[in-house]
């Protein structure tokens, strides 16, 4: 493949060939016009016919010639000179007609000018002047013929078109040749004059060509550069106008969302990202660039999203909209706040394990001399009824710290695959024998035979904590309803346990803190059953929901069928 410049100068010597045979063409049809208008007139020179047909001829043959070469030149080189060889060529057809059909006084001087205009469009300057000065000398020496300066063949004199000669005599020598002088020189100026301005024309042109070339590639490469950053981009890109309308929307925006671009293209932003209002709001604060996190929910799922919002400017500096960068942080928002949580279980497990040796054993102590105090002294009912204090505090603090520690211990326990109706079947079984339990109908079916896997034991305090606060939310009286069925989601399948009491509901206050250790309603209460609950569960890779009303309190524990990763 060649270079476009000299693509575009093979071009032009096509070109060339094509305005040459069409001038030979018009020459010829002219030639023969002429022709037959003297036929007519019966004064014709027949002699200079013939050699315009034989010039035409010779153009035709050289113009095959050219097109020949053409095909078997290559370099810029050879290019270069075929061009000067045809150039050439013309100048001396130009020529020649010129002198056949009157000299220097002859119509056909003009084919001298566009030959150097052609120069000029092909070879630029250099061609123009060269043309220039060959077209100068065969014009002066045509015109020195005419003077007779130069001797002229008979040949050459025959040949001459009668009628339009010069050396006709159309006044006195002298007035003749100052005429051949006057035209000569008007002649040779008009070449140069045209050479220079036909190549400053030329070059002007080939210049802007140039200049438009190289501005629509650059344009181009922006083009392409400025899709594959947005396109390649690892962070979701919207860009949004004055009235908070989406005008863009990048690939991964709608990875992350899971809202496609033309569903979200010309919406209020603040429709699909409520959190954004907040921002947008007090819009003035986005001057440079805000970064903020808010919690939005894409497909169903609570998800992070970090937001770095810049004002969006036209190239005068003018603000016409946001642009709007963002990464979905929701992984390691989860993760950090699990380390946090393990971090502060670690530290409440070594507090516990101090409880359990600083406070627990005394207390064992306590209780057991107690009760052989009371059974070898004989006291008065005053002293008893004290003993009996002792003996019950004694026991309800034992109580809490059983309790605390199930809570706060670091648990490796053994993990199974537990069929779950007998957890449950167990739980109500103790609890039939329960006081609390009289008013109260308990619905359940323990033929299930669904599972999970994990730890028994805490499992079974799971369900335990849960059943004991739905009895003593239902005060004596109602229903408790307990139903196992199985889910499927993203994460796998689980199996979901529905206690549902006919209790008062949770109001707001309590529902906010429900699962924080310490947090109680009740006089006697630990406030640790649900912060145990909630622990075991997430241990396990489940989860804990709460569906409340005046007419009661469903928890959902939803377990993993499989073992979690
Ligand atoms: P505790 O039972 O020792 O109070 P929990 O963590 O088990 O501690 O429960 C915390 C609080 O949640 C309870 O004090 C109670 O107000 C509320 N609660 C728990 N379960 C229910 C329920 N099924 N119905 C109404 N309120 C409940
Ligand atoms: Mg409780």
């Amino acid at each position: 493949m060649e270079p476009p410049v000299l693509l575009e100068l093979r071009r032009r010597l096509r070109m060339l060939t094509v305005i040459r045979i069409a001038l030979a063409t018009v020459l010829l049809g002219a030639t023969a016009l002429i022709e037959w208008q003297a036929r007519i007139q019966s004064s014709a020179s027949v002699a200079t016919e013939v050699t315009i047909y034989r010039l035409v001829a010779i153009v035709c043959l050289l113009s095959l010639f050219y097109v020949t070469a053409l095909r078997f030149v290559a370099g810029r080189r050879q290019l270069v000179v075929l061009a000067y060889v045809q150039l050439c060529g013309d100048v001396l057809f130009a020529a020649a007609l010129v002198y056949i059909t009157g000299g220097t006084a002859s119509v056909f001087t003009f084919f001298f000018s566009l030959t150097i205009v052609l120069a000029a469009i092909i070879l630029f300057r250099a061609g123009a002047i060269t043309l220039a000065t060959l077209s100068s000398l065969l014009l002066l020496v045509i015109g020195m013929t005419e003077m007779g300066i130069i001797p002229e063949s008979t040949f050459l004199t025959d040949m001459r078109l009668s009628g339009v000669g010069p050396l006709d005599p159309v006044g006195t020598e002298e007035q003749s040749l100052t005429t051949i002088a006057k035209n000569l020189v008007v002649n040779v100026v008009a070449f140069y004059v045209i050479a220079f301005l036909a190549s400053y024309l030329a070059d002007q042109l080939r210049r802007s060509d140039e200049r438009i070339q190289e501005s629509e590639l650059s344009l181009e490469d922006l083009r392409v550069l400025h899709r594959n950053i947005v396109a390649s981009i690892q962070s979701g890109l919207i860009t949004v106008n004055q009235s908070l309308q989406v005008t863009f929307f990048n690939r991964e925006a709608e990875r992350i969302t899971g809202y496609q671009s033309r569903e979200i293209l010309y919406q209020d932003i603040t429709r699909y990202f409520s959190d954004l209002k907040q921002i947008f709001l007090n819009e003035d604060k986005i001057r440079g660039q805000t970064v903020e996190l808010t919690s939005e929910v894409f497909r169903g799922k609570l998800c992070y999203v970090r937001w770095t919002i810049s004002p969006l400017l036209d190239s005068r500096g003018s603000r016409i909209g946001h642009v709007l960068i963002f990464d979905d942080e929701t992984d390691v928002r989860n993760m950090e706040e699990q380390m946090k949580r393990a971090e502060n279980f670690a530290s409440l497990g070594r507090v516990a394990a101090a409880i359990a040796h600083e406070i627990r054993n005394p207390l064992a102590s306590i209780s057991g001399s107690i009760q052989l105090l009371r059974s070898t002294l004989d006291l008065e009912e005053d002293d008893r009824r004290l003993m009996e204090i002792v003996n019950r505090e004694t026991d309800n603090l034992n109580a809490w710290i059983t309790d605390f520690l199930m809570y706060a211990r670091p648990r490796v326990g053994e993990r199974l695959s537990i069929p779950i109706a007998p957890l449950i079947s167990d739980s109500l079984a103790v609890l039939a024998n329960d006081e609390r339990s009289a008013g109260i109908e308990v619905v359940f079916n323990p033929s299930s035979d669904a599972s999970t896997y994990g730890d028994p034991t805490y499992l079974k305090q799971v369900v335990w904590n849960v059943i004991n606060n739905a009895v003593q939310a239902m005060n004596g009286e109602g229903t408790l309803t307990i139903e196992i069925s199985e889910r499927r989601e993203d994460k796998g399948v689980f199996n979901r346990v529905a206690f549902h009491d006919t209790g008062p509901g949770i109001p707001d206050d309590v529902l906010e803190r429900l699962f924080e250790p310490f947090f109680t309603t009740k006089a006697s209460g630990t406030g640790l059953g649900l912060a145990t609950v909630y622990r075991i569960v997430s241990e396990h890779g489940g989860t804990v929901s709460v569906d409340t009303g005046s007419n009661g309190t469903t928890f959902l524990v939803d377990l993993p069928v499989h073992q979690a990763a």
